[in-house]
């Protein structure tokens, strides 16, 4: 290859040399010759024209005297010129006058005109050259002499020229071959040696070999010397490299080794981790049973404890000595503190852990205060304290309505425990800005500075006030973590001797609702059937609802033009009203919105029976239920009748049915509504309520929600489900912990929800007075 190679440029190079001298040599020659043969010709030409010439000023008497004899001997003298192969003297009239042949051919060509103007022409035909010339004798023509000559004398020339041509060629040739090989050792053996160390380099990648320096010529020795230098700066650099990667490779090999031990620590960590957390995991799982069989099994008990201290330190049962007295306060006292011990613990675990689910809705103030006035009142009556709630009517705030009144009544609760007998309490909603701020103040002994901060930790109780009063010592804890998750601060404000000011700002709602628990109060509905007014555009689905509440008892007006339906609604005051979304020209959300925000029609139970699944959006509005087509029958009465349950209280004849397990329990309820004049029946589990509910329908059910066998889910899904049931008054009592869902299907399908974890003996009795009246009356 690299022979091949040397051959190649060697041979390049001579034959360029050649190649250029040949062509150059060939390129004179021609012009040369070419240049030699157009002078040739042209002296031939001349001379013919001489010889014409002759001819003509000797032949001028021969024409005078027409001695055409003469004239032919004139033209013999032409034999003495080989090259002429004939001519002819003509007449002026062009006819022949005298002629002479080299090969004796007398023939005489028709000669061509002369153009005006000149005295002679020629022309080059069949490698022949021709020429007349006018003979012409005192200006006039009197007769033309014709000369033909060959070009053979043109062509041995051309000849001889080609000859010495071809010889200079080969000799020059000769020479360039020569000199080719001699300057090819100068030049192609340098390039060649370079190319072939070029080739070890990068095959070899062996950058110690270097091309042998050259003298000369000057470009090659550069070339040579740069590629010396190169590959020495490529050596160089290529040692230095090769240093550097083995470095590398020596610290990558320290890394991975060091990695492979962080990995195995890391897995080895993540082992223990995992191991950990499944132990985490275990132990809150564990937490969280023993939790909730605590919250279970000790509030059922201590819930009896005290409903019976209660009924006890009535004096229902007989008189109590000053002792008994005593005794029975210190049990009511202690089961108390237990109760809001195990109550406290059980919240403050479920923050903890992240497990404290918010129903966030739009919650009016004054409503939620009055609820919590309700409950803290006697407790400030005992005291003889003034406490007074205020807030505008149209105020809301955005909050979990059970978490919300927890913390109001636990400020509330403290502000009437450690302010002294005859004190202010003050609780009070004031709008600032897109919020709601809560506060909740009294003039009691008020809070040093010292302790400030710390009265929010878990257990920590004033040494003063606290340990003078009953309390777990985590009612601000939970309180301020409460108001956190609804995203808000609770702060303080306080000077001792002054009194403190507990407040919190929550962000306020954009549209109020209805508070839950209070559908029982949107009473003073008419007597006689209950009418419905139903807005619906679509006839069809129009008359199936009509029929469909005609058929259950129910009054029922049409509204089939939405335009109408606020002042019919207003004229009309129905017991409940049903409404359709998908409307023309009015859509339901505008009628909606009117009825709710009307004064003569806000309070009438609103269920919007419709194709758009949007419940939010009615709950958002102000809707009381929202039922989405298709509706079955058994779901729309059961919807009516829950929500127009508002008849005046009539004198049962049918007993109150209480759903309870826990027989202390069971038996203090019984008893505590038997005191206050109601009917009672009772069952110990769910299979029993069942069977007494299908034998006769109660007037109301108390159901606790933990029962055996048959939950209390089961029995109230199953009784709204029956045409017969779906109207009958559920009142859920229960100490289970329920999540969001729960509460969200208990809220739709039960009257009343109340929990054994907050006092709820009274709420009980409350709440079941305003469905049904007591037969007897009530002990004084
Ligand atoms: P508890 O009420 O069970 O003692 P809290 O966490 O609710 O526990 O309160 C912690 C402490 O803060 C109380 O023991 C009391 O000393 C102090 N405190 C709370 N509210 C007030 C108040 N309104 N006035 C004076 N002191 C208060």
């Amino acid at each position: 290859m690299l022979k091949a190679q040397n051959h190649s440029i060697s041979r390049k190079l001579t034959w360029m040399n050649m190649l250029v001298s040949g062509v150059a040599l060939v390129l004179a020659c021609a012009a040369f010759i070419a240049f030699d043969m157009i002078t040739f010709r042209q002296a031939m030409l001349r001379n013919l024209s001489t010889q014409a010439q002759i001819i003509g000023s000797n032949s001028v008497s021969t024409l005078l005297f027409n001695d055409p004899q003469s004239a032919e001997n004139t033209l013999l003298a032409l034999k003495a010129a080989p090259n002429i192969l004939s001519a002819q003297i003509y007449l002026p009239d062009g006819r022949p006058f005298a002629s002479y042949s080299r090969d004796r051919d007398r023939h005489s060509p028709v000669l061509p005109a002369i153009p005006p103007g000149q005295t002679e022409t020629h022309w080059i035909k069949d490698n022949q050259i021709a020429l007349v010339r006018s003979i012409v004798l005192d200006g006039k023509p009197i007769g033309a002499v014709y000369i033909r000559s060959d070009l053979q004398e043109l062509y041995s020339r051309l000849q001889r020229y080609a000859f010495i041509a071809a010889i200079v060629l080969s000799a020059c040739l000769l020479a360039a071959l020569l000199i080719s090989s001699i300057f090819r050792r100068a030049v192609a053996e340098p390039i060649v040696a370079l190319s072939k160390i070029a080739r070890i380099v990068s095959r070899d990648k062996n950058y110690a070999v270097r091309a042998t320096p050259l003298r000369s010529p000057a470009e090659l020795a550069i070339l040579i010397d740069a590629f010396n230098e190169m590959l020495a700066q490529i050596q160089q650099s290529e040692g230095a490299l090769r240093k550097a990667h083995d470095e590398l490779e020596e610290r990558v090999r320290e890394r991975t080794a060091e990695l492979e031990a962080a990995k195995k620590e890391v897995e080895e960590f993540s082992r223990s981790v995992v191991l950990a957390k499944e132990e985490v995991e275990r132990g809150s799982k564990f937490k969280d049973q023993f939790l909730s069989t605590m919250s279970h099994e000790l509030r059922t008990p201590l819930n009896a404890v005290l409903g019976f201290s209660d009924l006890l330190a009535d004096e229902r049962y007989g008189p109590l000595s000053e002792k008994q007295r005593r005794y029975i306060d210190h049990i009511h006292t202690g089961g108390k503190h237990l109760l809001t011990l195990i109550s406290d613990i059980l919240d403050l675990s479920k923050i903890e852990a992240g497990r404290m689910e918010l129903a966030i809705e739009n919650l009016g103030v004054q409503a939620a205060f009055a609820e919590v006035l309700s409950v803290m009142q006697p407790l400030a009556d005992k005291k003889s304290q003034a406490l007074s709630a205020k807030a505008e009517t149209a105020l809301a705030v955005r909050a979990d309505a059970t978490r919300f009144k927890q913390v109001l009544m636990n400020l509330l609760g403290n502000a009437i425990k450690f302010t002294p007998d005859g004190g202010r309490i003050e609780l009070s909603g004031i709008p600032d800005g897109g919020r709601v701020r809560i506060e909740v103040k009294d003039n009691g002994p008020g809070i040093p500075d010292e302790e400030k901060q710390r009265i929010f930790e878990a257990f920590y109780r004033l040494r003063e006030s606290g340990k003078k009063s009953e309390g777990t010592g985590l009612g601000l804890a939970i309180t301020q973590r409460l108001v956190e998750l609804h995203g808000g601060e609770l702060s303080l404000n306080t000077q001792v001797g002054q009194g403190s000011c507990f407040y919190f700002s929550l962000p306020a709602a954009v549209s109020l609702r209805e508070p839950l628990g209070r559908k029982t109060e949107t009473s003073s509905r008419a007597l006689g059937p209950q009418r419905i007014l139903v807005i619906e555009d679509d006839l069809a689905t129009a008359q199936l609802i009509h029929s469909q509440l005609s058929s259950a008892g129910y009054h029922v007006t049409l509204c089939e033009d939405p335009q109408n339906a606020l002042e019919i609604a207003a004229q009309l005051q129905p017991n409940a009203i049903t409404l359709d979304i998908v409307m023309k020209p009015k859509n339901g959300w505008e009628i909606l919105i009117q009825l709710k925000g009307d004064p003569r029609t806000a309070q009438i139970p609103l269920i919007v029976v419709s194709i758009v699944d949007q419940p939010s959006m009615g709950t958002l509005l102000g809707a009381d239920e929202y039922l989405v087509k298709p509706v079955d029958k058994m779901t729309l009465l059961g919807a009516i009748a829950r929500h127009v349950r508002s008849h005046p209280k009539t004198k049962p004849g049918r007993p109150i049915l209480i759903v309870e397990d826990d027989a202390p329990t069971r038996e203090f309820i019984a008893e505590m509504l038997t005191t206050h004049g109601f009917v009672v029946t009772t069952a110990a589990d769910g299979a029993q309520a069942r069977a007494q509910v299908a034998a006769a329908l109660p007037e109301l059910v108390i159901l606790d929600m933990m029962l055996p066998e048959v939950s209390g889910f089961e029995l109230l899904g199953e009784w709204r489900a029956s045409l017969r049931t779906a109207g009958l008054p559920v009142f859920v009592l229960t100490s289970k912990d329920l999540s969001l869902d729960e509460q969200r299907y208990l809220r739709t399908h039960a009257e009343a929800l109340l929990r054994k974890q907050q006092p709820w003996h009274e709420a009980l009795v409350k709440q079941i007075e305003r469905v049904v009246a007591p037969s007897v009356a009530e002990k004084a």
